[in-house]
């Protein structure tokens, strides 16, 4: 089966797999597309992430994830600036395509949405320089909007798309199935994301959906039309890859990551 243009988020195997077992995991069925997350790069360091990512000939599809920039005080948005600064250089050393930049949520006891939204886009003009100059583009992940108070208080694409037009060079969106999927003005959205997507996530969303957080879908069980979501975003130019992120706590993270792989590739080759 084909698994040229598919990139498995290493999320979706976390139970299974550290960056090092992952990627032999990966390469034994054929994938070289992978996405790792700051813990999986940390464990190791950058430097030795990067050269085992590099030895398997990987792509790296993404880097989750940073961002995260509401805070109550300037000492906490000062510091969630310099943990983004130090992911990009982490994200240069594993040669990430893109670092994935979720908004945050609203610093505890406040109800001021509006606010962390700015605290979000006053974050990613802070380190704008610096990505620019490492060649790290920033992709701004908007997250579906039962997320808003507590991690990712950018909800909508066209939000997304606000902030990467506003700012400019080296910004860009990433679209998630999951995310957007019931948005009433998705395609023209996309449409009008036209080479600011920097990434292309997939799973399912179940019916019921029993976790709001680890209960995403694989591929093909839920109810997205995965499809007509990939030809949006193809007719908006991009030709990267789909990244297989799915956090499934009750399901897929208790498989045999070999399965889930195998899984991952039967279902992007027939239902996505
Ligand atoms: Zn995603």
């Amino acid at each position: 089966m084909r698994t040229e243009g598919l990139s498995i988020n290493l999320a979706t195997v976390r139970q299974q797999f550290d960056l090092k077992s992952g990627i032999a995991a990966y390469v034994k069925q054929g994938v070289r597309g992978i996405s790792p997350w700051r813990d999986h790069v940390q464990a190791i360091g950058a430097a030795e992430a990067g050269r085992i990512l590099r030895d398997n000939g990987m792509r790296v599809t993404g880097y989750c994830r940073g961002g995260l920039f509401p805070a109550a005080d300037a000492a906490g948005r000062q510091a969630a600036i310099d943990d983004n600064l130090k992911m990009i250089d982490e994200a240069a050393a594993i040669g990430a395509d893109c670092i994935v930049l979720i908004g945050g949520g609203l610093p505890k006891g406040s109800r001021d949405i509006a606010g962390a939204r700015r605290m979000f886009a006053d974050g990613m003009a802070a380190i704008l320089p610096a990505a620019r100059a490492a060649k790290v583009p920033l992709a701004i992940e908007a997250l579906h909007p039962m997320y808003a108070a507590d991690r990712g208080c950018i909800s909508t694409l066209a939000e997304a798309l606000d902030l990467a037009e506003a700012l400019g060079e080296g910004t860009g969106v990433v679209v998630d199935a999951y995310h957007l999927w019931w948005a009433p003005d998705l395609a023209n959205q996309i449409a009008r994301a036209k080479g600011r997507i920097l990434a292309h996530h997939i799973c399912d969303w179940l019916v019921p959906t029993k976790d709001l957080l680890l209960d995403r879908g694989m591929m093909g069980d839920g109810v997205i039309d995965l499809p007509a979501i990939r030809r949006m975003v193809e007719s908006a130019g991009f030709t990267g890859y789909q990244e297989v992120e799915i956090f499934s706590a009750e399901n897929w993270w208790k498989r045999p990551g070999d399965e889930v792989i195998r899984t991952c590739i039967e279902r992007f080759n027939t239902v996505c």
